[in-house]
């Protein structure tokens, strides 16, 4: 990993004093705002902090909230009264995304100073031609309307090992193509923003869905552009719903009972393959649950089923 200072320094927006902090893990747990917490979320909220509070780290909560199209009023003070009700609270002030917009336009210039990303006019049906892969060259000629724009990807493999998922490799020029960074309607990718928040913020453990696997290779792909370090990546099992569907908000999944938040707990616990604790308050719990994390313990394999209870 790159040290601290060759990060650009107008990506740094990390307090110095950070800088100066005992080396230790720092992870994050990013939810989007667009629903209620359900049980898939607490899963990786409860594994990023686990892995984090294990390492005798420090735990951050992100709001991604940067598709105001996609976040729903009031959801993310939801989100954020329900993990407090589980015990799980940001260490630091929570970072909102559509508050850091000057940081995404700072990086984006300086892929656009790289000469690393293109306007884009290419229409989805452009690109059905091409199974969806954008070749290095565009199949539309550009018209007056505002362009997407894409960044131009490596001709080579990118590989990973992830903590849980072993050893992952993309060829990112035939299995992505050049992707978007930036939409014709102004906004930043998810690719994009997750790269900056997460150098920005010191972020040295990425713990989330599995879901998200096959994203790493064009965030390394960013990272190495804009001379970021890569952190670490831990990809934990999806939740699966009876029939097989990951689990989400916009599928009406049912949210965790913050009233009640041992039963969903154990029941996280259980599914990141960690031993029951006996405790019966949130905080020892946690602290039990904390000295016992077995990251050995959480399955291997990228998806799992958990039976969804109804107590
Ligand atoms: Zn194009």
């Amino acid at each position: 990993m790159r040290k601290p200072e060759a990060l650009p320094a107008e990506l740094l927006a990390l307090p110095a004093e950070l800088l100066a902090l005992p080396a230790g893990p720092r992870g994050r747990f990013a939810p989007s705002p667009t629903g209620n917490l359900h049980f898939g979320s607490l899963v990786a909220a409860l594994g990023s902090w686990l892995h984090a509070r294990s390492g005798q780290g420090r735990w951050i909560v992100r709001m991604e909230d940067i598709d105001s199209t996609r976040s729903v009023p009031g959801a993310g003070e939801n989100i954020l009264a329900t993990l407090a009700a589980f015990g799980l609270e940001s260490d630091e002030p929570v970072a909102w995304q559509s508050q850091r917009l000057d940081l995404y336009e700072a990086a984006f210039a300086r892929l656009q100073a790289l000469g690393a990303v293109y306007p884009c006019h290419c229409s989805r049906s452009d690109l059905a031609a091409c199974n969806g892969i954008h070749p290095h060259a565009c199949l539309r000629s550009a018209d007056s309307s505002a362009p997407a724009w894409r960044v131009r990807v490596a001709d080579r493999e990118i590989s990973f090992t992830d903590r849980i998922c072993a050893r992952f490799n993309q060829r990112l020029d035939r299995e992505v193509g050049d992707f978007v960074v930036r939409r014709a309607d102004g906004l930043f990718t998810y690719q994009l923003v997750v790269v900056v928040d997460d150098a920005a913020q010191g972020i040295s453990e990425v713990v989330r869905g599995a879901d998200l696997l096959d994203s790493t290779p064009r965030q390394i792909h960013l990272q190495e552009l804009l001379g970021l370090p890569t952190p670490g990546y831990l990809h934990l099992p999806l939740v699966l719903d009876p029939s097989g569907r990951k689990l989400s908000k916009q599928e009406q999944a049912r949210p965790v009972d913050a009233g009640d938040p041992l039963p969903a707990l154990h029941a996280a616990l259980a599914f990141l393959g960690q031993r029951a604790p006996a405790s019966k308050r949130v905080d020892a719990l946690l602290r039990e649950a904390v000295h016992a994390f077995d990251i050995d313990a959480i399955p291997a394999r990228p998806l799992a089923h958990a039976a969804m209870r109804k107590d």
